[in-house]
């Protein structure tokens, strides 16, 4: 069976504007429904790398606000919810939500955890992989943080650093070892960037791989009867309203105690 690619994203300051909190004096992530502001090109985009880039689009992001108490779980439900009826009334949907709560200093004792989801781990873009059937090597990591390429390269996908990267971050991402593959403004680019990358239309790459040179027509005409004929060139899209869950991460990859909570 042919992999699926993915482009995963990070949310906050890729998919939503971040907030300057007048209290903290620093930008940070919208703490509530009302702060999440979808940035307006996001539908279109994610309807570009699906549709006509055939990539899976997977939102991955750490949110250990819940754990310091920042904002309630519910109201990181409304947050991310709000984000998926944006996408879907721009004609697109997200393949998949994953989130980390946890974080090594939380408040609330049962996010309290090293866990190996949290960026700059690859835990959670591992299992997305897994539960999606993606091949990493020709997947993509897009996020505006050290943490996000760190993560992207540990999981072994190219990355791409959104936003615009001064010479301090540049310095300290060589330092780290976290160079990035590419550097976009914003993700509205990112259709652009993996098109001239040369990521083929699904149905022509899936082709291209099944379709042994050589074969006659008539070889061809009869094995896309078979049962066992490359059927991967998915024309049944699932609909939007098919996958509205986010995923929570349980600490662990390995854990059996993943909670899936229904969106909305
Ligand atoms: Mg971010
Ligand atoms: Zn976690």
């Amino acid at each position: 069976m042919t992999r699926a690619r993915a482009a995963f994203v990070d949310r906050d300051g890729v998919l939503n504007d971040l907030v300057y909190n007048v209290e903290e004096g620093r930008v940070l992530s919208p703490f509530s429904v009302r702060e999440m502001r979808v940035f307006p090109y996001v539908p279109e985009t994610v309807r570009r790398l699906r549709d006509d880039l055939g990539f899976k689009v997977i939102v991955i992001s750490n949110q250990p606000g819940v754990a310091k108490r920042q904002f309630t779980l519910a109201e990181l439900g409304k947050m991310n919810a709000k984000l998926r009826r944006e996408v879907v009334r721009g004609g697109a949907s997200l393949d998949g939500e994953y989130y980390c709560l946890h974080h090594p200093n939380a408040l609330i004792k049962k996010y309290r955890l090293d866990c190996d989801c949290r960026k700059p781990k690859p835990g959670l873009l591992l299992r997305a992989a897994k539960e999606h059937g993606i091949d990493m090597a020709s997947s993509y990591f897009m996020g505006d943080s050290l943490l996000d390429i760190k993560a992207g390269k540990r999981a072994g996908c190219k990355t791409v650093f959104v936003g615009h990267l001064t010479s301090l971050m540049a310095k300290v991402m060589e330092s780290e070892d976290a160079v990035p593959d590419y550097v976009i403004a914003s993700l509205k680019e990112a259709p652009w960037l993996l098109s001239e990358l040369g990521a083929n239309p699904r149905p022509k790459t899936v082709r291209g791989r099944t379709a042994p040179a050589g074969r006659s027509g008539r070889r061809t005409v009869r094995t896309q009867g078979r049962a066992s004929a490359p059927r991967v060139a998915v024309k049944g899209r699932r609909t939007a309203s098919s996958q509205p869950v986010w995923t929570i991460c349980s600490g662990s990859l390995s854990s059996p105690s993943a909670v899936r909570t229904s969106g909305g």
